[in-house]
C-alpha cells in the first residue's frame, strides 16, 4: 500500500512558520490564504476544482479567479469580525458552501482557512422538497374550498378563487359537463358579451378540440385565439385549457386566460396540471357529498323528502313563525284503502301508485312547500306562510287532482285512488311540533271516520 502523502510543508509553511500535515488528507477543497489575499497552500481536491496544479496556484490571489470575487468580501469580513464567514458559490456547475475562517499562525500572522463543502445534492434535495411543499400547499388550499362549504355553488366559487390565487390568473371560466355539453359554471374577469357567448356555445369547437387532443393541458396559440372574435375583442392573448377528468371521463374544462403575455415553461405547465388534477378531484368530492346529502334526506321509492328532512324543516318553520309571526300549516294525507289495492294488484303496483302520487303532490304543491313521504302510504306537506283557510283550499285541489287521476300500472291496468287528509296550523292548533302533528293526525282520523276522500281541519271540531 502506498504511504499516505504526509509531508511537511516547504516554502510556504516556512513563511508562516507553521509545521502542519499535508492538506491533501482533507477530502474537501481547502485553501490557506494570507490576509493580503495570496494563496499559501491548497490541497489536491482544490487543485482539481480549480483545474491548476498546486504550484501554479500558490502565490495567486482571489483576483485571479473570476468565480472568487465574492469571496474577497467574505475574507475581509472574517478578518474584520475575527470569525467565520460563509458564502455560497457555484464552480464547474456545482454548488459549494464556502467557509472562510481567520486564524493566527505561529508567527502571529493572520491567515484564512477556506473550505469548500459541496452542497449540490443538498440543494437539489432542498429544491425538490420546496416543490413538494408547494404542491402540498396547493392541495391543502384547494381542498379547504370543499371542506368549508356544503353549498355546491359556493364551494365552486371558492375553488375558482383558490385556483386564481395559486396560478396568478385573474381571468377564466369553468365549464362543467352536463349530459353532452359543457355548461358555464363560473366565470371571472370577463365581459357580459363573452359570458353570453360561452353560454351559447361559441367555444364548443375549441372544447371539442381540447378533448380531441387529449393532453393534460391545451395551450391555445395566440393566432388561434385571435380567430375567435369574442376572445379577440376581449383582448385575450394567452389561453390555456385544462381538461378536468374523473374516472377517465371529462367532467369539465377549466379556462385560464390573460390579456398580457405570460411565460409558459415546464414548471408552469406542471403547476397547472397539478391544479387541474386536484380541481377534478375536488369537484368529484363536492358532487359526491351533495349526492350523499340528497340521499340522506330523500325517500328512495318516491324521491320526496324523508322524515329526517321533515322534522328539521318543521323545527325551522316553528322557529320562523315564533320570530316573524306568520302562521304555517301541515297537510297530512293517507291513501284510502291502500291495503286493498296492494292485495288486489300486488305490492309492485302499490309502489308504482306511490311513485305516481308523489309526482302529483310535487306538481300540485308550490315551490316553497315541502312534500314529504311520512310513512308507508302517508304524505305530509309543510306550507310555509300559509294560514288554515288557504291550506283548506290547496288541500282540496290536491285531493281532487288525485281523485281524477288515472294511474297506469306497468301491467297496463288502470286504477284510481282517493286520499283523506287532516290539516293543522301553527300556532293556531298547537304550540309545538309534537302537538301539531297530533292535531293533523286527529283531523285525518276524523276524515277517515267521515267516510274518506275528504280533508278536514283540526279547527272546527270539538275534540
Ligand atoms: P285506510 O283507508 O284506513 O287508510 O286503509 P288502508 O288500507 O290504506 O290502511 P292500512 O293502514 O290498513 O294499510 C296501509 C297499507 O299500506 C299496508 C301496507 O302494506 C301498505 N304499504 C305501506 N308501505 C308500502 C309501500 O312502500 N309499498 C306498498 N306497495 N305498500 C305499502
Ligand atoms: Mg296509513
Ligand atoms: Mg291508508
Amino acid at each position: 500500500m502506498e504511504e499516505p502523502a504526509i509531508k511537511k510543508n516547504t516554502e510556504n509553511s516556512q513563511e508562516v512558520g507553521a509545521e502542519y500535515f499535508c492538506l491533501d488528507l482533507i477530502p474537501d477543497p481547502f485553501i490557506i490564504l494570507h490576509q493580503d489575499g495570496r494563496i499559501l497552500d491548497v490541497n489536491e481536491s482544490c487543485s482539481l476544482l480549480l483545474g491548476s496544479v498546486k504550484d501554479e496556484l500558490i502565490g495567486k490571489t482571489f483576483e485571479d479567479f473570476r468565480e472568487f470575487t465574492r469571496l474577497r468580501e467574505k475574507a475581509e469580513q472574517a478578518v474584520r469580525e475575527k470569525k467565520e464567514a460563509v458564502e455560497r458559490v457555484t464552480l464547474n456547475n456545482r454548488n459549494f458552501e464556502v467557509s472562510v475562517l481567520p486564524f493566527e499562525s505561529d508567527r502571529k500572522t493572520c491567515l484564512l482557512r477556506i473550505t469548500f463543502k459541496d452542497i449540490t445534492n443538498f440543494l437539489r434535495l432542498e429544491l425538490e422538497l420546496l416543490k413538494r411543499n408547494k404542491e402540498l400547499i396547493i392541495i391543502n388550499s384547494l381542498s379547504s374550498a370543499f371542506i368549508s362549504s356544503d353549498n355546491i355553488d359556493l364551494a365552486m366559487e371558492e375553488l375558482m378563487d383558490k385556483v386564481f390565487l395559486i396560478t396568478d390568473f385573474h381571468t377564466g371560466w369553468l365549464l362543467l359537463k352536463e349530459d353532452d355539453s359543457f355548461l358555464l359554471q363560473i366565470s371571472r374577469g370577463i365581459s357580459p358579451e363573452l359570458q353570453q357567448g360561452i353560454e351559447t356555445g361559441v367555444l364548443a369547437s375549441l372544447c371539442a378540440e381540447t378533448i380531441e387532443i387529449g393532453a393534460p393541458l391545451h395551450f391555445v396559440e395566440s393566432s388561434d385565439i385571435s380567430k375567435i372574435s369574442l376572445l379577440r375583442d376581449e383582448g385575450i392573448i394567452f389561453l390555456v385549457i385544462i381538461p378536468l377528468i374523473s374516472e377517465n371521463k371529462h367532467i369539465g374544462l377549466l379556462f385560464l386566460a390573460s390579456r398580457v403575455g405570460r411565460d409558459f415553461d415546464f414548471d408552469f405547465a406542471s403547476l397547472l396540471t397539478l391544479v387541474g388534477n386536484h380541481v377534478s378531484h375536488i369537484i368529484d368530492k363536492i358532487r359526491m357529498f351533495q349526492e350523499t346529502r340528497r340521499l340522506s334526506i330523500t325517500d328512495s321509492l318516491t324521491g320526496l323528502h324523508n322524515t329526517r328532512y321533515f322534522y328539521r324543516t318543521l323545527d325551522l318553520e316553528i322557529a320562523r313563525t315564533d320570530r316573524y309571526g306568520t302562521p304555517f300549516s301541515l297537510m297530512l294525507f293517507d291513501i284510502d284503502n291502500f291495503k286493498q289495492l296492494n292485495d288486489t294488484h300486488g305490492h309492485q303496483a302499490g309502489d308504482e301508485v306511490l311513485q305516481e302520487l308523489a309526482k302529483i303532490l310535487k306538481a300540485v304543491s308550490r315551490e316553497t312547500d315541502t312534500v314529504v313521504r311520512y310513512g308507508g302510504e302517508e304524505f305530509i306537506i309543510i306550507l310555509p306562510n300559509t294560514p288554515e283557510e288557504e291550506t283548506v283550499h290547496l288541500s282540496d285541489r290536491i285531493r281532487r287532482a288525485v281523485q281524477e287521476n288515472i294511474f297506469f300500472l306497468n301491467n297496463s291496468e288502470k286504477i284510481k285512488i282517493t286520499l283523506s287528509g287532516g290539516i293543522a296550523s301553527y300556532p293556531k292548533n298547537a304550540r309545538d311540533a309534537k302537538n301539531l302533528l297530533n292535531a293533523a293526525d286527529t283531523a285525518l282520523y276524523a276524515a277517515k271516520a267521515a267516510g274518506k276522500n275528504v280533508v278536514l281541519c283540526y279547527e272546527g271540531f270539538n275534540w
